[in-house]
């Protein structure tokens, strides 16, 4: 593996939670000649047809090959070179039966799940991570079992006690976590409000209140990543995801002028100095 080139590894729970936080960030960096590879836990299986226009037409039992030709999709428009399936099955929301499946990934030994991502870490060298907030974005479980996992992993991959079979050690610069911005979310909704679009994607039955408490603010974040010329890669990965994206997607409707920032926290980093202001691979000595 070539450790002089830039290599990006992002860590997520299902098939489209690549596009949301991050999606521009791996466009830009696959055109700046990173390697990107996007590790994927489950398949999906428990995501529901969300799109109304679809759903007569799709047949539940097509949905995971569904899903796995939308994340292909989804990998060529964002420039990822490699798609690594761990193979678990999508715990389903909070409170679903589909919680209680012995293969949910939710159910999974977490130090066993962080071996497997140290495996792939030491494999493909990345020198940057990324994965969910503590949060995970909206509190699913499989974001949350990622979220963790991740973090295991990069405090191991380094060590070689950990993990001896799973190859050399290699340890990442960093590990970031994707974080949704309260201000920017604030900026959709103004932005469909004040050109008379309808809500949707559960910010419609939300209190004034409730939506004033969602996401990070923006100054807690350490990284702000300017995605203005991959927005239109990003928004062509959503439309892969037929299936989950319906075709009034709020993404598609609001000014490209309050989507052009993805946001990033520093969380783990091995190498000294502050966090970067606007580039993942900012100072670390690698190739471009
Ligand atoms: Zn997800």
């Amino acid at each position: 593996m070539d450790t002089s080139r830039r290599s990006l590894m992002a860590l997520y729970a299902h098939p489209d939670d690549e596009v949301f936080g991050s999606g521009g960030t791996t466009a830009l960096e696959s055109e700046r000649g990173t390697r990107v590879v996007l590790v994927v836990a489950t398949g999906g299986e428990a995501g529901e047809v969300v799109n109304p226009e679809l759903r007569s037409s799709v047949d539940l039992k097509d949905l995971p090959r569904i899903r796995q030709e939308e994340l292909a999709c989804s990998a060529r428009a964002l420039g990822i070179g490699e798609v690594v399936n761990l193979g678990y099955h999508d715990s389903g929301m909070a409170g679903t039966p589909e919680n209680q499946r012995p293969d949910a990934f939710m159910n999974a030994d977490e130090d066993a799940v962080a071996g497997r991502l140290v495996e792939l870490i030491r494999h493909y060298r990345p020198q940057v991570l990324f994965t969910f907030d503590s949060t995970g974005g909206y509190g699913h479980p499989d974001h949350l079992m990622i979220h963790r996992s991740a973090h295991l992993a990069f405090d191991r991959a380094g060590d070689g006690s950990w993990y001896p079979e799973a190859g050399p050690p290699w340890q990442p610069a960093r590990l970031f976590y994707v974080s949704i911005v309260r201000e920017q979310l604030q900026a959709v909704r103004q932005d469909l409000v004040s050109r008379n679009i309808p809500l949707e994607s559960g910010f419609e039955t939300m209190s004034e209140e409730e939506f004033a408490r969602l996401g990070t603010p923006r100054d807690e974040v350490t990284t702000v990543v300017d995605i203005r010329s991959t927005l239109s890669r990003k928004l062509a990965a959503f439309r892969c995801y037929e299936t989950q994206v319906a075709s009034n997607f709020f993404y598609f409707q609001v000014s490209e002028d309050v989507l052009g920032e993805e946001f990033f926290t520093l969380a783990a980093t091995s190498v000294e100095g502050p966090p970067p202001a606007h580039d993942l691979f900012e100072g670390l000595s690698v190739g471009g």
